[in-house]
């Protein structure tokens, strides 16, 4: 019997159980809603768990931040409060990122990361750094200077993540990137990640990296094309949505537009009013067959039509080259949906923009989606439409990223041995490794600031 090549996919789906991670990290990925690795975390968390050096090229969007951070959470030893793991990222926006991420993952755990970046208090970094942590997020600069003032400890470091390599080297990290490589002790395992492989980064890589496991993911893949997409929002009233609509497809000329509505009502209504205004617009959805539904996508990729109005259900399997704009009509209730719906356009590395308007009271949507694809959108607005502010949700305390835990703040397990030096290699294989969670009572123990954030705005 023939297959599909979407049986054939499903067919072949690793999941999270199949990659070696022990149970609380899989309860902590049963928090985050993601269903199945990404092919980036399928093929490096297990080589990273086992120990092995790795070189990565996925780029933002492909879960490459879990694809590390899993194995690092398995491998640190929680109750070793000095650092054992370092990523180095090139921007403060992406050791942001990257700390969320970490709280979400470390759901249920005690291990702590510190942000470690410039343009920040550096006292209040150096405190948080002595209060204790298994994980510092750093940029190179900031991480300098506190190894110049001898506030940070780095002898307990094995595992190093070099994340966007190629940045760090294109804004003229390399020299501090190699300082702190120095500085770390063998031996250690180093994962890199670039998109990019230029002379001095390849080079850098054979000198520290030791036979590492190249985990070359994507040159065809969607995601891979969704950082070269423009992506805006614009703020705007529920009664001038559609007005703002019409007069941003006058601005932006779209080739091939698709615009997305949340509801089959919607999406027809939309049409219709957009077909009123002159422009060649269609209406897909779940409730045409499928005859209809190949006609309209017929008319669409001949260029008959310039715009296709249409629910995520049937958007989704939309694959048109050629669609230059895609329009959020209505956010995605669910974040993932957002970066199916973008991926609709950019296609192949065709050039794509897309457009998202937000009601004043989807700020928090907002804030997930750009979570969701690790980048800020921008904010656009057309001229004669008032556009709204952007509603600021409250954010944890910068610097600091931890897991929530399910029976709610605990404080630091007791230090092991009497807080003496231990040689820890327990993250070795990372597997099993109990995790108590409760640790009862007993000398040692350190409270969390009420401060402290969960790692979830
Ligand atoms: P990254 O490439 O690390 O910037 O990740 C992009 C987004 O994908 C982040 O918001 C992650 O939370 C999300 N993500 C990571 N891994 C998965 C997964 N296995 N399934 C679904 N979403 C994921």
């Amino acid at each position: 019997m023939q297959t599909t090549p979407e049986e054939e996919q499903t067919a072949t789906v690793v999941r999270f159980d199949e990659l070696g991670l022990n149970e609380t990290t899989l309860k902590a990925l049963d928090k985050t809603g993601y269903s199945s690795p990404s092919p980036i975390q399928e093929a490096l968390v297990p080589a990273a768990l086992e120990g092995r050096d790795c070189l990565g090229n996925a780029p933002t969007g492909t879960g490459k931040t879990a694809a590390f951070l899993l194995p690092i959470l398995e491998r640190v030893d929680e109750r070793e409060r000095l650092p054992q793991a370092l990523i180095l990222a090139p921007t403060r926006e992406l050791v942001d990122q990257i700390g969320r991420e970490f709280g979400r993952l470390s759901f249920g755990r005690y291990t702590r990361a510190v942000g470690v970046v410039g343009g920040e208090s550096i006292y209040q970094q150096q405190r948080l750094l002595q209060q204790g942590c298994q994980v510092v997020i750093a940029t190179p600069g900031r991480l300098m200077d506190l190894m110049a003032r001898r506030t940070i400890r780095l002898d307990k470091v094995k595992m190093v993540v070099l994340d966007e390599a190629d940045q760090m080297l294109d804004v003229g990290f390399q020299p501090a990137v190699e300082a702190i490589l120095e500085a770390i002790p063998e031996p250690r395992q180093t994962l890199l990640f670039s998109a990019t492989m230029p002379t001095p980064l390849r080079k850098l890589s054979e000198r520290y990296l030791k036979n590492p496991v190249d985990v070359r993911l994507i040159k065809d893949n969607e995601d891979a094309t969704i950082p070269a997409i423009r992506q805006a929002y614009l703020m705007v009233e529920p009664d001038r949505k559609f007005e703002l609509l019409v007069r941003l497809l006058e601005r932006e000329q779209p080739e091939r537009a698709i615009i997305f509505c949340r509801t089959k009502h919607g999406a027809d209504r939309v049409g219709t009013l957009l077909r009123t205004h002159g422009l060649k617009a269609d209406t897909m959805h779940g409730n045409l067959s499928q005859a209809q539904r190949n006609r309209v996508l017929h008319a669409f990729r001949m260029g008959r039509l310039k715009a296709l109005v249409a629910t995520d259900v049937v958007g989704r399997g939309i694959d048109v080259r050629g669609v230059t704009h895609v329009f959020n009509f209505d956010l995605p209730e669910d974040p993932a949906q957002y970066v199916h719906r973008i991926g609709r356009t950019g296609r192949m590395g065709d050039d794509g923009t897309a457009f998202s308007l937000v009601l004043p009271d989807q700020g928090k949507l907002l804030d997930q989606i750009e979570r969701a694809i690790s980048r800020e959108l921008e904010g656009d607005r057309v001229e004669g439409i008032p556009s709204p502010p952007r509603p600021v949700h409250h954010r944890p305390q910068r610097g600091i990223y931890m897991g929530r835990r399910p029976g709610g703040r605990k404080p630091f397990p007791p230090r092991r041995g009497g807080g003496g030096h231990h040689n820890n290699n327990g993250g070795q294989g990372g597997h099993g490794h109990g995790h108590g969670g409760n640790s009862g009572g007993g000398g040692g123990f350190r409270g969390r600031r009420s401060t402290q954030g969960a790692g979830r705005p």
